[in-house]
């Protein structure tokens, strides 16, 4: 029998010989650098599963409760994991966290009372928080509530403002929000020991203030969590990295004892807590997931560094550029072209295992300033660590490229765009 070749499979799926090689070439000067994202993986692995066993995960655990969800021992011992991974006294892990923008929403709304202030010293949030906040007017958001919000952007290079960060801090301060990942923008993602540097900074000021941080794309891509470098909280989603694919919904708080408890008695009820909250029946997908997700977090970050070395080497901006360190898994690409990312997003749409015959177009997304493009054909609806692109229709027109469960998946993603940007005449003939 002929041999069945690599790229034959890959010529049946449309990719080109040219853009085939072109990926070829760019993996295999990549061996170095995916060796040691394996090995983080392998560290995370480890850690996740010393958790479970330490925490005694059994059979029973993976069985849900109904109606109020009174002595869950699958919640509770999840919530005794994710305390452990994160090496904090608590955490709050739930399918009634909706979202990311929940998650964070709920840590905020819970240790903020009216006259306090929230202090944000790494620039403008994520975009779905400037509603929670009030930055942009909206029902029910913090500044409603009478709780006021200060910022300092990062500095032009990209460090922090301590000068201006000292000044913001006041007797009013009670909350510091830190984004890890850079979201929506292109500054650089803050590494793990960076937000410890500004942490400390902070305390040295005001020791009582609560540093909170946004943790979404950041975990277990590194070996630490912020925190290991003296965050108070830390929040997320699970449809993104800790979910590993698997959990179809929730979000996440770790930290403080009286933090977690804060959220707990807002997200259900004064009185109630963390006693209540039915699992029905997510908790092993939730168990399942978590295990996948060292793994299923190393097979993206090699899909965006893969994505940024190609794209740099076809005339792009990449942030981060090809050889920088990786602190979350998102990946932009500034095209300055507004064809150019929906083509992208195309070939993200037509690489997925679900909805690949769907063309994505750009929408008014409830939450956006702007509008979006999204490419994401998922088995868990929007989840962001499966493969998935999202382009805001406004300078620079970059699109923001993340996840891939399996790195063969990632790749094969890639260079669909590659080949979508190549067939619509983007690309020069740098390929
Ligand atoms: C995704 C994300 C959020 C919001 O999460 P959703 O699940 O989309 O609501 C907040 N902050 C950052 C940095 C994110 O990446």
């Amino acid at each position: 029998m002929e041999e069945l070749k690599l790229e034959n499979i890959y010529k049946e799926m449309g990719i080109s010989d040219k853009v085939y090689a072109f990926g070829a070439a760019t993996e295999e000067q990549l061996a170095e650098r995916f060796k040691k994202i394996d090995e983080t993986a392998e560290y995370n692995q480890l850690k996740v599963l010393k958790a479970m066993q330490e925490n005694k995960v059994s059979e029973a655990c993976l069985l849900g409760t109904t109606g109020y969800g009174y002595n869950d021992i699958g919640r509770d011992t999840l919530e005794k994991v994710y305390a452990s991974i994160f090496h904090t006294e608590d955490a709050l892990v739930r399918p009634q966290i909706t979202c990311g923008t929940h998650a964070l929403a709920l840590a905020l709304m819970s240790n903020l009372r009216p006259g306090d202030e929230l202090l944000s010293p790494v620039g403008k949030p994520y975009d779905t928080l400037e509603e929670v906040i009030g930055i942009r007017e909206s029902k029910g958001s913090l500044k409603e509530y009478g709780i006021s919000y200060k910022q300092v952007d990062l500095l032009p290079d990209g460090s922090f403002d301590y000068e201006n960060i000292k000044k913001a801090l006041n007797d009013k301060t009670k909350l510091v929000t830190i984004q890890r990942s850079k979201g929506y923008q292109t500054r650089p993602t803050l590494s793990v020991a960076r937000i410890g540097e500004l942490i400390h900074f902070i305390k040295e000021i005001k020791p009582d203030v609560i540093c909170m941080v946004d943790n979404c794309y950041g975990e277990f891509v590194e070996r630490i969590e912020p925190t290991d470098v003296g965050a108070d909280m830390v929040v997320g989603s699970l449809i993104k990295n800790p979910g590993g694919g698997l959990a179809p919904i929730g979000g996440y708080i770790a930290g403080k004892k009286e933090c977690v408890e804060n959220a707990a008695y807002r997200l259900t009820s004064p009185g109630l807590g963390k006693e209540v909250g039915a699992s029905l029946g997510v908790l092993s997908s939730f168990y399942q997931g978590l295990f996948l997700a060292p793994t299923v977090t190393a097979a993206a970050l090699k899909g965006a560094i893969f994505a940024a070395n190609l794209y740099e080497k076809l005339g792009f901006k990449v942030v981060p550029n090809g050889t920088e360190s990786r602190h979350d898994i998102i990946q932009a690409v500034e095209f300055q072209n507004e064809k150019a990312v929906i083509e992208f997003c195309k070939g993200i749409q037509a690489a997925a295992p679900v909805d690949s015959f769907v063309v994505p177009e750009p929408w008014a997304m409830p939450g956006y300033d702007s509008d979006v493009i999204m490419a994401a054909g998922a088995f868990v609806s929007g989840s962001s660590i499966e493969l998935s692109a999202d382009g805001p229709i406004k300078p620079p027109y970059a699109v923001y490229f993340q996840g891939g469960l399996t790195w063969q998946h990632a790749k094969f993603g890639i260079l669909k765009t590659v080949q979508f940007l190549d067939e619509s005449g983007i690309l020069s003939d740098n390929l």
